[in-house]
């Protein structure tokens, strides 16, 4: 597996995991700590990082450096865990042309270091990869460069209905094809596993018929893994809670979520793991309104940023069939959330990014923004976005910071609790602690000095 992504700069050893001959040891000081698990943020904090991973974190008065340790203090800076996405898919395009051919290691890797760089240092993929997907899943395992991978493989699609993408053979017709397509995934080393229970606006003659859901749903415990489910109806939300789904993947999209569903999902643990407000919201743009945004457009080559400029992309997006649903759409999803979240539905943070025009890592820092707007405050936000979705996926050595974790870090410039638009303010992003480039540090398809300093 090599690296071959310009801004991420790391030795050919620790991308292979080769352990280091002596200890490396560094200590950061001085910041004010956002541990992720929800607590209140702590002043004048410290900690050690040896061999990628947190062996100490405290109050910088109780401090002791370790002998031949790197220090750096961080006076006025914010220190909270990397960012996790729930709901991603990777090697889906090549700028915003969406083919499947564009599904390689490179091209995977390259949109890996792009969540990197905005401080997302795990995604979890939901269902559209090939298998090249799992040798790419176990690199999580050392210390990458790159955002940690976690993924379902392929996820179930009903033949004739809503779900995957062209090229993927990932349809079944009979609950024994569905337990089959499991067995695969389950056996190739599937995280958890996906199932799209959805018609496309009733574009589409067929859903999942709750014999196949079942029937994922069992196997899936009878394997030992979590299911979550694609849905945009209520009707099938509260179909697939009795079924035993672990989670949902989106918001309902199609009406008021009730007391009887919301006692459902809580009775049965099921968890909002995505809500993927800035998949909606993108929708209800002919023109995406961040442009001009640096902190996006550092992001994409220039090509890219012209046709999402152009007004015959606005035109055809207008005149699209659907596009009057996506606003009342959007409303849903947030209002929905909103709901679980105050009738103490477990959540977590997902935006469904990677497929065309739905752009890595920017995307998790628009979801954090939009799940504030729903009515969440930034802290709630930040806790789903990283204790929550570790805890929902099992990645029980990243999400928090604490001893024995990955020091999978982001350290901010400005407070993120007092406006989660401060998530943006990124000083520096590591993984395994080591330093990868930050979205500020980027400047795509340009010279590295094209887009200009950081506002
Ligand atoms: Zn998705």
């Amino acid at each position: 597996m090599k690296a071959g992504f310009s801004i991420v700069s790391l030795t050919v050893a620790m991308l292979a995991g080769l352990p280091a001959a002596v200890a490396e040891t560094t200590v950061l000081r001085d910041f004010t700590l956002i541990d992720g698990t929800g607590k209140a943020p702590a002043t004048n904090q410290a900690l050690v990082m040896t061999d990628g991973r947190i062996s100490w974190v405290g109050p910088s008065a109780k401090l002791k450096v370790p002998a031949g340790a790197k220090v750096e203090r961080l006076k006025g800076k914010y220190l909270m865990p990397g960012l996790i996405d729930s709901h991603v898919h990777l090697g889906l395009v090549d700028g915003i042309t969406q083919n499947l051919q564009y599904q390689t290691p490179e091209n995977i890797e390259k949109q890996l270091g792009i969540y990197a760089a905005y401080g997302v240092t795990a995604v979890q993929t939901l269902g559209t990869e090939k298998d090249l997907i799992f040798p790419i899943q176990q690199m999580r395992k050392g210390r990458t460069a790159m955002s940690r991978v976690y993924t379902v493989g392929q996820g179930v699609v009903f033949k004739g209905s809503y779900g995957g993408v062209p090229g993927l053979d990932q349809s079944v017709a009979t609950p024994g094809e569905a337990r089959a397509m499991v067995d695969k995934e389950a056996s190739h080393g599937a995280d958890l596993i996906k199932l799209w229970v959805d018609d496309e606006f009733g574009m589409l003659e067929e859903r999942m018929p709750p014999q196949i859901s079942s029937a994922v749903i069992d196997e899936a415990h009878r394997k030992g893994k979590k299911t979550v489910a694609h849905i945009f109806y209520y009707d099938n939300a509260a179909e697939l809670a009795r079924e035993g789904v672990d989670a949902f993947a989106h918001s309902v999209r199609d009406r008021a979520v009730d007391d009887a569903l919301l006692s459902q999902m809580k009775a049965k643990g099921v968890w909002q793991m995505a809500a993927t407000l800035s998949r909606e919201a993108s929708f209800t743009y002919k023109t995406l309104p961040f442009l001009d945004d640096p902190f996006f457009a550092r992001g994409v080559t220039p090509a890219v940023l012209k046709e999402l400029a152009s007004p015959e992309r606005a035109a055809k997006l207008a005149a699209a069939p659907n596009f009057p649903k996506y606003a009342p759409t959007l409303q849903h999803a947030m209002d929905n959330f909103a709901r679980e979240v105050k009738a103490g539905i477990r959540y977590g943070m997902g935006t469904d990014s990677g497929p065309t025009a739905r752009f890595p890592g920017y995307f998790a820092h628009w979801e954090l923004e939009l799940m504030v707007k729903a009515g969440l405050t930034p802290m709630q936000a930040l806790t789903a976005a990283t204790s929550a979705n570790a805890e929902f996926m099992g990645a029980n050595d990243i999400g928090t910071v604490a001893p024995g974790k990955w020091a999978d870090l982001l350290v901010l410039g400005r407070d993120p609790t007092a406006d989660i638009r401060n998530s943006r303010a990124i000083d520096a992003v590591y993984i395994a602690g080591n330093k990868v480039s930050t979205i500020w540090q980027t400047c795509i398809g340009r010279a590295d000095d094209a887009c200009g300093g950081r506002p």
